[in-house]
């Protein structure tokens, strides 16, 4: 099979049919055809990602997920004759006349009605027209349809599409008070004047211009109004800001204040290696550990690795049961690098001025991606408190050490039956250390909870590569439910050696898209759920969620997975994104509350949905708004977001400027 006859396979299995797609048929059409004729040449390589792409005329071809699901639900048959309603790139015709006899296409803009008609004949359809005009009116010499499927939203279902429809036939089209988002609609006719109508879904398309549609006027006089709106939005934004020239000088005193007595404050960033948001989070950090009493940190990294700068800045001794080569996996300059070693150095003398032990700060890992490591701690610790338990959990472990030096491929083998899959094994091993936690707890219970939270990543971890496969949002789900519940577990911890459960109170630092209340953003139309999110379901008022964001800059990143950190230039932000709003304003750096905004007026304008950029340890400048940009609503996302203009990359950690450091320093270099 060539590259793109895969990519299809993968899309078919993963995006259709895993999510309950299985009408066979159309899975037959949607394999017969080339997806990759039908998009721009610079973005062929998302021919086959789980999103819709923009084509010419500010257009989409739709995601593939709604092609199908939109041709299975016009339920056709070979001898159908059928009509679309924006042709676009003519990806969706072509679908369509893999299984019906006769397909009519009609496509607003003559650009990409010419187009797809000239690509539709090269591929070889025979059996489909193409017409430039207005196609809420329907094509009456060829009326009436079997079908009739509207790719773009209008307002109501027109009229003269439903004369059109053939009695018996069905119409799948998206309906909607909005200019941007629908509820996907089915309707029957079952007779010459009864019409049944069933929902099936939110859905977000692009708008339906046209007689029947909305008017042409409309969508310019909103885009007008919008325009008109984002010229005076950013001076809503300075008015509503306090702003800062330097992470030095910045002074916190409101923001403090705005915190309140919060048990939960997630501090963001927008990339995965930006010097500003790491020195701006470990600023805040330090003022709340010193005026508040804060006295968690929880990080985006894995747990064995965050335990060496736990045990570092606490000042105990080296310890022979914590993991080898900490932070030394890929991306390594998340957590090696200039920031964070000054904030640890920070930490470590702090804690120096705390006798209470329970008292002392502690620095946590909350990802799961260190299932070998954190195998190696959980064996380690056995062999020498319980040598006949360390026997069997090696034993049971075994079974997933083929896959030590790429453990997704364990899930992909486990997924097709290849080899057994290790549920069993890992969870009855945790279930092992967890029975015996009296026994264990005797003789350390801090070393006790290290060990017992290793167990569970395992255990989480070993989940996580074997959905990864099959379903991506799942995986997502799996990945921020393991960090919440170690969250939860450290707090639970640290509360029961406290006094007063509510001297208890912690700092995470993780993405955006991680601590950005997922409900506000495109993730949740995927299904996808964040740390942000269940902090506030769970704590509600008592987690502030705070997201960091920059226009331009340098950042740290690699080209892809596994790849050398290069420093990048991040390209100045798309002209629909908070970030353009942002770097609009008169002014560079600036903290903006939006729980508690200044102006209500710019927290109302904030709130209309626009782009948001999100760079992790990739970044791929060239197809930026495709890779890196979501729809999402800031103030609902965040209580606060603080603003960089420009940024920096972070600075790497290297055997030179570690130099002299002392044998318990927390980085395996
Ligand atoms: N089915 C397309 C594909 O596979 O590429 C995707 C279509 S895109 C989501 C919606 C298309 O509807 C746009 O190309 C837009 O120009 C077109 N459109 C909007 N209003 C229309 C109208 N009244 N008549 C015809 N086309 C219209």
């Amino acid at each position: 099979m060539g590259k793109f006859e895969d990519l299809r396979q993968q899309m078919i299995d993963y995006q259709l049919e895993m999510r309950g797609l299985r009408d066979k048929t159309v899975l037959d059409a949607v394999k017969a055809v080339p997806r990759e004729e039908f998009v721009p040449t610079e973005l062929v390589e998302f021919a086959y990602s789980d999103t819709p792409l923009p084509i010419e005329a500010s257009q989409t071809i739709s995601q593939p997920y709604i092609v199908a699901l939109m041709t299975a639900a016009l339920e056709l048959k070979p001898e159908d004759k059928v009509l679309e309603v924006g042709t676009g790139s003519g990806y969706a015709a072509a679908v369509l006349a893999e299984i019906a006899n006769e397909v009519y296409t009609i496509e607003r803009h003559r650009i990409l009605a010419d187009s797809a008609r000239e690509r539709l004949e090269k591929l070889g359809y025979k059996n489909v027209k193409v017409l430039h005009g207005d196609g809420t009116l329907g094509w009456p010499e060829h009326a009436p349809f079997d079908a009739i499927i509207v790719a773009a939203g209008g307002p109501d279902v027109p009229e003269t599409l439903k004369e059109q429809l053939a009695v018996g036939g069905r119409m799948v089209i998206p309906v909607g008070s909005s200019l941007h988002t629908q509820k996907l609609v089915r309707i029957r006719r079952i007779s010459e004047t009864k019409f049944e109508e069933e929902d099936l879904g939110s859905v977000r398309f692009v708008p339906l211009v046209g007689a029947a549609g909305w008017e042409d006027e409309t969508a310019t006089k909103a885009a007008e109004t919008i325009a008109k709106a984002e010229a005076t939005l950013p001076e809503l934004v300075y008015e509503s800001s306090e702003h800062f020239s330097s992470i030095d000088e910045v002074n916190l005193d409101k923001l403090m204040e705005r915190i309140g007595d919060s048990k939960l404050v997630l501090l963001g960033e927008a990339s995965h290696g930006t010097a500003e948001f790491y020195d701006m989070r470990a600023r805040i950090t330090k003022e709340l550990i010193e005026k508040k009493g804060f006295n968690v940190i929880a990080v985006e990294a894995d747990w064995p690795d965050a335990a060496h700068i736990d045990n570092y800045i606490k000042g105990n001794e080296p310890d022979p049961l914590l993991s080898k080569e900490p932070f030394s996996r890929f991306p390594t300059w998340m957590w090696a690098n200039h920031s964070v070693l000054e904030f640890t150095h920070w930490l470590k003398q702090h804690n120096q001025t705390i006798t209470a032990a329970n008292q002392k700060v502690g620095f946590y890992g909350l990802d799961l991606y260190s299932l070998f490591s954190s195998i190696d701690v959980v064996l380690e610790y056995l062999q020498k408190v319980d040598p006949k338990t360390a026997e069997i959990a090696r034993t049971r472990y075994g079974c997933l050490m083929p896959w030590a030096s790429e453990p997704a491929l364990y899930g992909q083998v486990a997924l097709t039956k290849q080899y057994r899959e290790c549920e069993q094994d890992v969870v009855s091993t945790l279930q092992d250390i967890l029975e015996k936690r009296i026994e264990y707890t005797r003789a350390d219970g801090d070393k006790y909870f290290n060990v017992q939270q290793n167990a569970r990543l395992v255990a989480n971890a070993e989940r996580y590569y074997r959905t990864m496969y099959y379903a991506e949002a799942n995986s997502w789900n799996q990945r921020d439910q393991h960090m919440f519940e170690t969250l939860e577990a450290i707090l639970d911890y640290r509360e029961s050696h406290s006094n007063n459960v509510d001297d208890v109170k912690a700092v995470i630092w993780e993405h955006n898209s991680h601590i950005g209340d997922a409900r506000a953003t495109q993730m949740s139309a995927r299904g996808e759920l964040n740390i942000g999110q269940l902090s506030r379901e769970k704590y509600g008022e008592k987690a502030y969620l705070i997201g960091f964001g920059t226009d331009h800059g340098t950042v740290a990143a690699a080209s892809e997975w596994g790849g050398p950190m290069e420093v990048k230039q991040v390209q100045p932000s798309h002209i629909d994104s908070y970030e353009r709003v942002c770097h609009e304003t008169p002014t560079d750096n600036f903290l903006l509350p939006l729980r508690q905004a200044y102006n209500p007026e710019t927290k109302k304008r904030l709130l209309v949905e626009r782009l948001e950029r999100a760079i992790g340890v990739i970044y791929r400048p060239d197809t930026e708004l495709q890779s890196h940009y979501f729809y999402a609503s800031l103030p609902r996302q965040f209580d606060e977001y603080i603003w960089f203009d420009e940024t920096n990359a972070v600075k790497p950690l290297t055997k030179e400027s570690v130099k002299g450091l002392p044998d318990t320093f927390p980085f395996g270099l």
